[in-house]
């Protein structure tokens, strides 16, 4: 079974299909962390430079660009490698945020990733969410979910999370990163962020944890029917 999540920036995407892999006990893929690590590779190589991409460098150095997912034992999550290295933490910053949308615009990033993500739903279960999950890497996923939740609620959650883990950042800093990246997610030529008219929409804004997972229980009850 193929279960797609897309949605917003910061909706909770990523724990909700932790918690449906847990419960299903099948492979889980968090496509998002993909872009950012290729973002990471583009700001170790000068790639980025001065807040600038530059395209035609990222385009020729795809090469050399290993992304993969790994058990690691210090985690029950699977953590992704770029080049062989551990980058699960270092990608979840500000700095790799403020970049990720204007990287994952490349269509030619976006193709080699699509593929490797493909590679993840082979012969086997998976829940992966993303923005174009359910679009255009699983256009036949038998579960579609489009997650959603109030720009504010969103905002608060992600800075909650940053401010836990030490980062230093501001409410405003934090909802503008997320409006930006949802505009050009949205906007963008190659795999936009839109809900497929065959994805179910479940706005979180007022949901708890437990909640959603009813919802979820719900739904996949009348998908096996
Ligand atoms: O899911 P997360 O917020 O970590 O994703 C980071 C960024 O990666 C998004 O803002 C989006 O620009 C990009 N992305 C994408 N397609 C996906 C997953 C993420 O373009 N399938």
């Amino acid at each position: 079974m193929i279960i797609a999540i897309d949605g917003h920036s910061s909706c909770g995407k990523s724990s909700f299909a932790k918690q449906i892999a847990d419960e299903l006990d099948i492979l889980y893929i968090d496509s998002g962390a993909m872009y950012r690590a290729a973002t990471l590779y583009c700001f170790e190589n000068d790639i980025i430079h001065a807040g600038k991409l530059n395209v035609d460098e990222l385009v020729q150095s795809l090469d050399k660009i290993n992304i993969e997912f790994r058990k690691v034992q210090y985690s029950a999550k699977q953590h992704v490698f770029l080049n062989d290295k551990d980058v699960e933490g270092e990608i979840r910053s500000l700095t790799v945020s403020s970049m990720v949308s204007e990287v994952s615009v490349v269509p030619e990033l976006r193709h080699r990733l699509v593929e490797i993500q493909r590679n993840y739903g082979d012969n086997q279960s998976v829940v992966m969410e993303g923005r174009d999950i359910g679009s255009v890497v699983f256009p036949n996923a038998e579960i579609k979910i489009f997650l959603t939740a109030s720009p504010e609620v969103r905002a608060h959650r992600r800075f909650d999370e940053l401010i836990a883990k030490g980062e230093n950042v501001s409410f405003d800093e934090i909802l503008e990163n997320l409006m930006h990246r949802d505009k050009i997610d949205q906007s963008r030529e190659t795999s936009p962020l839109v809900q497929s008219s065959d994805a179910v929409l479940l706005d979180n804004s007022n949901l708890t944890p437990e909640d959603q997972m009813i919802w979820f229980r719900d739904l996949i009850k009348k998908v096996k029917k």
